[in-house]
């Protein structure tokens, strides 16, 4: 996937303040924070949506979902909470398809969501 935005970043072709990376995720600070923690867990292969997602890819959302545990615990955020999204498809308001975990926190959040 070329032209795809976060395959772009990964790829470093789009600058992002990166906070994480190892050989199959990538994790940077979203550029519209809509808190003041606000970080995107991606795979580094393309998934479009999570409907894309196979068996084989279990350990790898398992991964990106310790990982933004991991992100939460090192800003301090464990204990007080914090929110993890993944937004498919039209109804949720995904608008990159390339799969992404959300990582909100540092204040109180509403729910339910909008
Ligand atoms: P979605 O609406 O698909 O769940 O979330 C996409 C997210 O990507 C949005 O929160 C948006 O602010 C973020 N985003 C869009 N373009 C860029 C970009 O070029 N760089 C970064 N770091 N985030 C982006
Ligand atoms: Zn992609």
């Amino acid at each position: 996937m070329t032209d795809c935005l976060f395959c772009r970043i990964v790829r470093r072709e789009i600058p992002s303040t990166i906070v994480y990376e190892d050989d199959r995720i990538l994790a940077f600070n979203d550029i519209d924070p809509k808190a003041p923690t606000h970080v995107l867990l991606v795979p580094k292969r393309h998934i479009a949506t999570l409907n894309d997602l196979t068996a084989d890819d279990d350990g790898l959302i398992g991964e990106i979902v310790r990982r933004a545990s991991a992100i939460a615990r090192e800003r301090g955020l464990s204990a007080g909470g914090f929110r993890t999204v993944f937004n498919t498809n039209r109804d949720a308001g995904q608008t990159v398809f390339h799969i992404h975990l959300h990582l909100l926190g540092g204040r109180g959040l509403m729910w339910p969501p909008g």
